[in-house]
């Protein structure tokens, strides 16, 4: 690959780490008055960078990269990332890209008005400003006709309306009774979660002696704090973290801190001869979100690695724990009830709070669905799918940013993150028959080194359902997912699932 080509990869590579470096700096560090300075600095950056990726010098030299045939297989790859990333950003014309920001300011705003009020009414009209400006962003990128597709594709490279609907449909009418089910047996809130008091300080102290068990390289990135955890890299050796800390509520830090850390060892294993190029890079959202929920749930709510790590909590909250053992604490943080919240959902519930988003989502921008009758179609599957009715539009059509922010086509990596996770779990238990015989000892390394050969290490060689599917031998399925659940929740609760 010719040198001048090499450079520009660098250069937009170097871009996206400053942008991400200012973006973790505003949600950690930014003082009050800073705010619309920090605006400005972000959006000169964005700017540099579009101006750099659609300038058509790149785009010639792509063309020719793409049409000589001395490239590595790697290099062919980083062209084919980089040339659609790039057909992308110029098939999007500059006044749509000012009006779509200045519609999210509106968005945002309403919306938090709009909670205040408690009212859907408020945020209605900002809102189909929104959808009018992303139907057009969506025809400006191209489609075979199915909108959504154009907008699925920023965040899930090579997904389609086509394929996904059919896994999500069949997954919610397996999980609905399923819920319904595990409801029916009545248990109780753990305890444990009642009004006792969780010091912060050990809780901090805990979250790090977590990023040691999984094996983030805390000389390669950090971990701070945040309202809403995040990850955000700069580089492979430069990446951030959040977690957030609540006296009452010890299972956002810890849950947090392992979700993140998911993200976090993603990006920390990216191959060296990759790195500052496309192909360091996730190959889709929902890729990403399968790691985090990897070691969230498939590992930090198995019993295995509480095995090694309860001691230690125990010990850090002598008299919060002090009934608690083992098995009671293995139950307490798989303790599934519908929920009205997504972001406070269990394993179980939470596809079902995506898949009602995204056949929303599906309605209106097909013109199916008019946005005035937005709050009554989620209320009416909530009660369908959760037996739930939402007491005010806050607890329900109101509670996610992304509507505010007009991202359609976000919520669905969520449930694809679950998915995938469940299916490369399967198959690393398959390649690592004692995996949990190495969790209980506290030894995360095989299973780390599995998902770094397999998956982190590729990067954006492959888009993230040939990635699944080169590991596991399947695409994406929603089996593995629904058999996991089935097992850990049938033993838990005493029933057998039925699939
Ligand atoms: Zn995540």
């Amino acid at each position: 690959m010719d040198t001048w080509l090499r450079s520009r990869m660098h250069e937009l590579s170097d871009l996206h780490g400053v942008i991400h470096l200012a973006a973790w700096d505003r949600e950690v560090y930014l003082p009050a008055k800073a705010a619309p300075a920090r605006a400005w600095q972000l959006s000169t950056l964005h700017a540099l960078h579009h101006e750099r990726l659609v300038d058509p010098r790149l785009g010639d030299a792509l063309a020719r990269a793409g049409g000589s045939s001395d490239l590595t297989p790697d290099e062919q790859a980083m062209v084919r990332v980089l040339t659609r990333e790039r057909e992308r950003a110029v098939r999007m014309p500059a006044r749509l890209v000012t009006a779509l920001a200045a519609a999210q300011g509106e968005g945002i705003q309403a919306w938090r008005e709009a909670r205040e009020a408690k009212s859907f009414a408020r945020f209605q009209p900002a809102l189909a400003a929104l959808l009018a400006l992303r139907r057009e962003q969506a025809d400006a990128q191209g489609h075979d006709g199915e909108r959504y597709d154009a907008l699925l594709e920023g965040f899930e490279p090579g997904m389609r309306v086509q394929r996904l609907t059919p896994v999500l449909t069949a997954l919610r009418d397996a999980l609905i009774p399923m819920v319904g089910a595990l409801a029916s047996v009545q248990r109780p809130p753990p305890a444990f979660l009642d009004g006792r008091t969780y010091d912060t300080d050990r809780q901090w102290r805990f979250t790090m002696r977590l990023l040691q068990a999984v094996g983030f390289d805390l000389e390669a990135g950090r971990q701070d704090l945040s309202i809403h955890p995040f990850t955000n890299a700069l580089h492979a050796h430069d990446v951030r973290l959040t977690t957030r800390l609540d006296a009452a509520h010890p299972l956002s830090a810890l849950f947090g801190t392992l979700h993140e850390a998911g993200h976090g060892l993603y990006e920390q294993g990216f191959a060296p001869e990759h790195q500052r190029t496309p192909l360091a890079a996730v190959p889709s959202m929902g890729l990403h979100e399968s790691q985090s929920r990897l070691w969230e749930n498939l590992v930090g709510r198995g019993r295995p690695f509480w095995a090694h790590h309860f001691p230690a909590l125990k010990e850090a909250f002598p008299q919060a724990l002090a009934d608690v053992d083992l098995d009671g604490f293995h139950a307490g943080i798989n303790h599934v009830a519908p929920s009205l919240i997504r972001v406070e959902a269990d394993e179980v519930t939470y596809n079902l709070h995506i898949v009602l988003r995204y056949e929303l989502e599906l309605a209106l921008l097909r013109d199916e669905l008019p946005v005035s009758e937005l709050p009554s179609a989620w209320n009416e599957r909530m009660r369908r799918y959760l037996g739930l009715t939402p007491p005010d539009d806050t607890q329900g059509v109101l509670q996610d940013i992304h509507w505010a922010w007009g991202e359609w086509g976000y919520f669905p990596t969520y449930a694809l993150g679950n998915l995938y996770a469940a299916s490369l779990h399967a198959a690393a238990v398959r390649a690592l028959p004692e995996l949990d015989a190495h969790l209980e000892r506290g030894d995360t390394s095989p299973l780390r080194g599995w998902l770094r050969a397999q998956v982190h290490s590729q990067g954006f060689r492959l888009p993230a359902e040939e990635r699944v599917r080169a590991i596991t031998g399947e695409g994406l399925t929603d089996r593995d997912f629904l058999q996991y659940l089935r097992a850990k929740y049938g033993a838990l609760y005493g029933l057998t699932l039925k699939g």
